[in-house]
């Protein structure tokens, strides 16, 4: 049998958490697909999502030619915009949508010899302080795009910085900014990544962007907002077990050291794979569907863990890293980082698909 490490994909449960950000939030939903679509793979994403999606989103251009290079059609937004003139005439040939952040893209804009007009999401800073347009920039940049003769239609956007922390004003001053900022001018509005559509009913607008509930990790610190379903199952099985004695070390820097006999199970997963090297002794797994944890540092290939009282778990047990059972939230709070990092690190280990 070939190593048994896995990343299940529940295309059905997409599609179900898409559907859900979609309803929640009201009028349209692009569904974000950036990062090999947070580590589910790009294009069968695209492909189960396209008979509901109202669009897709991706970061940059090369991930829009993968997907229409796939035969994906339908809309398609670029969320950071382009590097260069030459790149406004990829996007015209791939016919996406672009956002505009920056006053050099504008320049550069002027300077391609675009023939068909594009559409185009005009960024607005409304607090977060990195892309954007400054809200007293905002309506010149909107004249320039309406005077550069390239541009159909112009969507006003912005970016929440703590959408996620529902007890912050934050938010409500940034959806005040964004409204101040583009007062009077016209065009369909976007503001809500996961966390706003969850968290700020007051910001949903004509375009919802859902990226990480679509892959049912909820973004919020008290989830249960919505009753998202986790689109991913990182697996693998127990290869070897063995017993250590009392002070036994294990792993490398020793930083296991037996408390009692202890009964470890080597486990085909590794950081490898997209396991986080961080994550400490006490990150829970579930073998045969029961709880236990982590011991030792997980290496390159393996990770160790904890069979002691699983005497009937041994070679061949099925371990779920994440997934229905243990959430990758709860592994990415151990690991001290967030889901998005863990799923978009998935690699080496074979995606494997079900309807
Ligand atoms: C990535 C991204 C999103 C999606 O964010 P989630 O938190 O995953 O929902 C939405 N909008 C923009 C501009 C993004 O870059």
């Amino acid at each position: 049998m070939s190593r048994p490490g896995r990343a299940l994909v529940d295309l059905e449960a997409l599609r179900h958490n898409y559907r859900l950000a979609r309803q929640m939030h009201g009028g349209q939903a692009l569904a974000v697909l950036k990062a090999n679509a947070y580590g589910h793979g790009t294009v069968r994403c695209a492909q189960a999502l396209q008979p509901l999606a109202d669009g897709f989103a991706v970061a940059f251009l090369d991930e829009a030619r993968e997907l229409r290079a796939a035969g994906m059609g339908g809309p398609l937004l670029v969320l950071e915009g382009l590097f260069d003139a030459e790149e406004w005439l990829s996007a015209q040939a791939l016919d996406v949508w672009v956002v505009v952040h920056h006053a050099e893209q504008l320049r550069m804009l002027a300077q391609a010899p675009v023939t068909v007009p594009l559409q185009v999401w005009l960024k607005v800073d409304s607090g977060m302080g990195r892309a954007g347009f400054a809200p007293a920039d905002v309506a010149t940049a909107y004249a320039t795009l309406q005077a550069s003769g390239k541009v159909s239609d112009i969507v006003l956007m912005s970016h929440f910085a703590r959408a996620d922390e529902p007890a912050s004003h934050a938010t409500a001053l940034q959806i005040a900014t964004f409204d101040s900022a583009t007062v009077g001018l016209a065009g369909p509005r976007s503001l809500c990544n996961s966390a706003g559509l969850l968290a700020w009913p007051e910001a949903r607008r004509d375009w919802g962007r859902p990226g990480i509930v679509l892959y049912g990790a909820d973004p919020l610190p008290a989830p249960g907002a919505a009753p998202l379903r986790p689109v991913m199952a990182l697996h693998s099985q127990v290869f070897a077990t063995r017993t250590l004695q009392v002070g036994q070390p294990l792993g490398y820097g020793a930083h296991f050291v037996a408390p009692r006999t202890t009964r470890v199970g080597l486990v085909a997963m590794g950081y490898a794979d997209g396991y986080p090297r961080h994550a400490p002794a006490g990150t829970p797994v579930a073998v045969d569907g029961a709880p236990t944890h982590l011991i030792g540092r997980v290496s390159m290939d393996m990770l160790t863990i904890d069979l002691t009282d699983l005497p009937q778990a041994g070679i061949g047990s099925a371990v779920e890293l994440w997934g229905a059972q243990v959430t990758v939230n709860e592994v990415a709070h151990c690991a001290g980082t967030i889901a998005y990092e863990l799923l978009c690190n998935v690699k080496r280990v074979p995606l494997v698909y079900s309807e």
